[in-house]
């Protein structure tokens, strides 16, 4: 059991307001973890006038020291990273081979990335008579969601630090371990008190009363649609700055000469990374009707691949969700699916065979599903693929359009001018062409409803700067 019962604040472990907890379970085997303070509106408050003192201090120091800072937090997680990949696989289900290289993995990355983009960054350029200079946006509160909990906290605290910012740090109660661990290595390497704060809680409290507080400069959100719309509207009552980083519901275009040999079975990774539970998957396969056949066979095929297990176990490729809510949610989107009338060819609702325990969903894919089907426009967030036939190159973009979402997308193609054509008609903010791999110093955002902002490398650092102009 992991017992947290202090939060961070003003440079030090302080004795929760409250004595309410936040129980976290482990999601293969239905047992407690541990668990957090349920922190209160008193000590969100607290956390805030903390980040508040501190922000002149730190906003004033060199870019130079704040490398240093960064680059010893960066060597910190280093040295965590079987703490980090075990609790995250615990929480959220990812297998452990893949919970080392991108739970613990991605964050070293975000974080250590910083100090080469604040080197040679031109915070001051001119104008004309004008000196523009480029000042870091203030207190920043970044509240963050379970599904890559550390990658999603490192991709708001690194470059809010490195901008020069304050911040304070929601996690999510669903997997907040990772988040304790980081503000562990904070406090050793000696961050001056109040620039970075850690308070856990329920959204609903905690992170409603840093959306609102007149002293939080910027909120930094990344989770669900409805959420962000609801902070959204809190932050807009101060004019906060807000970055909202949501859902989506990614189309991977495989145009009439794709190699599917290769396309399908990458699609599919793309869509069943993480149990599903990763914003940008592909989750909407667009297929040439002419070649749907073979498509089902080649998915068919390598779903069988996908060995569901426990995150712990060799071999294990899928693991559990991160809740009972998660499962029941997305297995309801299973049912769906079937009553609306998709083609259901692998996977489907129940409890996959032999796992008694834990919140497992078998990995499904639907067939002939048209985009007004609900599994077409919902985010599902669970491993799910909806394959779509259409009849023209044309109407694989209509329909790759036709989403409230824009986060992210695929296109495949033997030719790659011709799939960088398509890409450009896509109204998403990433797109991998031939299953492009993902790059961590590439913005990383929505169009649409996916949010407004982008985060990581230079673009994440740009999110947390203010312009000033000084005339001459
Ligand atoms: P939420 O959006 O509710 O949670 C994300 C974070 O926001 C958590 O820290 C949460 O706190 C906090 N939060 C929730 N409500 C508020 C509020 N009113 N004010 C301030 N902060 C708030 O996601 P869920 O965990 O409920 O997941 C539901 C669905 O959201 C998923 O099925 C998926 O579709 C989508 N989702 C999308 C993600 C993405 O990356 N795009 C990531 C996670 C979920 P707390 O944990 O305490 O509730």
């Amino acid at each position: 059991m992991i017992v947290r019962d202090m939060l961070y604040i003003d440079g030090g472990w302080v004795k929760p307001d409250g004595s309410g907890t936040i129980e976290v379970l482990h999601s293969a085997t239905e047992e407690a973890l541990g668990s957090v303070p349920s922190g209160s509106a008193a000590d969100a408050e607290r956390a805030v006038e903390a980040a508040a003192r501190a922000f002149d201090g730190w906003a004033g120091t060199s870019v130079d020291e704040r490398s240093k800072y960064l680059t010893r937090i960066q060597e910190g997680l280093q040295e965590r990273m079987a703490d980090i990949a075990n609790v995250i696989a615990a929480e959220v289900g990812m297998p452990i081979h893949l919970a080392n290289l991108i739970q613990a993995g991605l964050p070293m990355v975000d974080i250590g990335s910083m100090p080469q983009v604040l080197d040679g960054f031109p915070f001051e350029e001119r104008v004309g008579n004008s000196l523009v200079v480029r000042e870091p946006v203030g207190v920043v509160a970044a509240i963050t969601p379970w599904n890559y909990p550390l990658h999603q906290v490192a991709a708001k605290v690194g470059p809010a630090l490195a901008a020069g910012c304050t911040v304070v740090l929601k996690p999510a109660s669903e997997a907040p371990m990772s988040a304790f661990i980081l503000a562990e290595i904070i406090d050793e390497v000696g961050l001056p008190p109040g620039v970075f704060n850690l308070v856990s809680g329920p959204g609903r409290v905690v992170g409603e009363v840093l959306a609102s507080h007149p002293q939080v400069d910027m909120i930094s959100f990344t989770g669900s649609t409805e959420a962000g719309r609801r902070i959204g509207e809190l932050a807009s009552r101060t004019v906060k700055r807000v970055a909202l980083e949501l859902g989506g519901k990614s189309a991977n275009i495989l145009l009439e000469d794709a190699d599917l040999s290769r396309a399908v079975p990458g699609g599919l990774n793309a869509c069943l990374l993480n149990s599903g539970q990763t914003c940008s998957a592909l989750t909407r396969m667009i297929v040439p009707r002419s070649r749907l056949d073979e498509v089902e066979a080649l998915a068919v095929s390598a779903v069988t691949e996908f060995v569901v297990g426990d995150p712990f176990a060799d071999g294990t490729r899928i693991g559990p969700l991160v809740s009972k809510a998660q499962q029941e949610r997305v297995r309801s989107y299973i049912v769906k699916g079937v009553e609306e009338g998709a083609t259901l060819i692998a996977g489907g609702p129940e409890q996959p065979e032999g796992l008694e325990r834990g919140y497992y969903v078998k990995p499904t894919i639907f067939s002939r599903v048209t985009n007004g089907m609900t599994i077409a426009q919902e985010e599902i967030f669970g491993p799910v693929l909806s394959i779509i036939p259409v009849d023209s190159e044309e109407e694989a973009i209509a329909v790759a359009n036709d989403s409230i979402y824009g986060l992210a997308g695929g296109v495949s193609s033997a030719d790659p001018e011709h799939a960088k054509a398509v890409a450009r008609r896509l109204r998403t903010g990433q797109v991998e062409i031939n299953g492009g791999s993902f790059n961590p110093m590439a913005p990383f955002g929505g169009y649409k409803q996916s949010g407004n902002g982008r985060e990581l490398g230079r673009f994440g650092l740009e999110e947390f700067l203010e312009v000033k102009a000084m005339q001459m």
